[in-house]
């Protein structure tokens, strides 16, 4: 841990000509820091019991062991048997894998998925890849707020609907889709449910039962785990299609040497967002009202994006009319302070994404928006910071450019 530090702040010193810049997180949605905790469950998994979990003896039992007992807990965070939990390498494959492991056994049955403009490219490209093997798409528009509409998803349903994906949170906006609803319509008529929750577990109550969920995603470094580990629920009344081939891991539904000390990082990590989720929700929805009223108070001319009622407790997302956002995320980076312009996927690009254009954002927002994540290490002395660099940023660009 010390070495890692140095290493760190060498960088930075490098790269800043200044040392021991005290680095400010606020993009919570791209990636977590991996809890203590769960580095300290993960630690032995690497020099102890290292066994290969398909070894018979012990020290491959042992492993074998420490992966279900994650798996347990992985199901008790949604609410599901521990065998409809397949570990996967993250939010992306189980994304993968729910879209095309369902289209592929329901050819027969149909050919035709809905879904929304606002998902994860994981998502949307999948359904790229699964429009060019014949499957049809239907793209789910949402309102300004980032919801979709009920009457909309029912008119979009035709016999040949096998699938409805659509993503419980946001991971731009934070905006929160009626995943209960959703899933009593599927249900009505007989179409496979899954949602992407990547953003949602451990930030959200979710009980895949009590709302008809038929799969999720979910992905470990959104919680306090490492990258690399996620998992993806199936209702044990589901089959579906592998998508990696190999051995018999993960009852021959995911291939490959188990990755063990991910494995534990999740269980971890899911217990503890298990055990705290009410005290983290109250936490978050704190950080960002109060982060909001500031800039409300603070900076003219902005526009908050998404819905206030139904929202990821730790999001907000901010337009600044007037402003380069990569701008203003390079000046904020100076004063040691992570956030994102839209999501990590489009932040090398200068278009608004797809997500605040499918909300109906002009460009002279668009093209100024902010995304603060909180998380569970940030203060409310973290805030205020925050605030008062990025006002005196916004205005120092404001005059600039007059
Ligand atoms: C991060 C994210 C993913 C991808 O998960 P990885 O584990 O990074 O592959 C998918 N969907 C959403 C909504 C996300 O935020």
């Amino acid at each position: 841990m010390k070495v890692g530090k140095c290493i760190f702040s060498t960088i930075l010193y490098i790269k800043k000509g200044r040392s021991k810049m005290k680095i400010r997180y606020f993009d919570n949605a791209a990636t977590t820091k991996v809890k203590k905790e769960v580095v300290d469950k993960m630690f032995p998994y690497f020099v102890e019991s290292y066994g290969n979990p398909s070894s018979l003896y012990t020290l491959g039992r042992t492993a074998k062991v420490g992966i279900e007992e994650a798996r347990k807990h992985v199901a008790n965070l949604i609410n599901c048997d521990k065998n409809e939990i397949y570990f996967t390498s993250g939010g992306t494959e189980s994304d993968n894998t729910a879209l095309k492991g369902i289209m592929h056994v329901s050819k027969n049955k149909g050919k035709h998925m809905i879904t929304t403009k606002i998902e994860h490219h994981a998502i949307l490209n999948s359904c790229k890849t699964l429009e060019e093997h014949g499957c049809k798409v239907t793209y789910l528009n949402v309102d300004k707020e980032g919801i979709i509409n009920l009457e909309e998803l029912v008119n979009a349903i035709t016999k040949d609907t096998v699938l409805i994906s659509v993503m419980f949170a946001n991971n731009e906006i934070g905006s929160i889709q009626p995943i209960k609803k959703i899933g009593e319509i599927a249900k009505e008529k007989g179409i496979i449910f899954h949602t992407d929750a990547v953003q949602a577990c451990g930030n959200v109550k979710i009980d895949v039962k009590e709302m008809n969920i038929d799969m999720l995603s979910l992905s470990g470094h959104k919680i306090g785990a490492p990258k690399g580990i996620g998992a993806l629920y199936v209702n044990k009344n589901i089959e579906f299609k592998n998508l990696i081939d190999g051995g018999h891991q993960e009852r021959d539904k995911r291939a490959g040497t188990e990755n063990v000390p991910g494995m534990i990082g999740l269980g971890e990590a899911c217990k503890i967002a298990k055990n705290n989720i009410e005290l983290h929700i109250n936490k978050m929805k704190e950080l960002r009202d109060f982060y909001f009223s500031e800039v409300q108070n603070q900076i003219p001319d902005i526009k908050i994006n998404g819905s206030m009622e139904h929202r990821l407790p730790g999001n907000s997302n901010i337009s600044f009319k007037g402003i380069n956002g990569s701008e203003l995320l390079m000046k904020l980076d100076e004063k040691g302070i992570c956030a994102s312009a839209g999501s990590a996927c489009s932040s090398e690009s200068s278009m608004p994404s797809h997500v605040l254009t499918a909300i109906g954002l002009t460009s002279e927002y668009a093209e100024g928006t902010l995304r603060v994540t909180f998380g569970d290490e940030n203060t409310k002395e973290d805030v205020e910071y925050l605030v008062e660099n990025l006002t005196q940023i916004v205005k120092e660009i404001r005059n600039k450019d007059i």
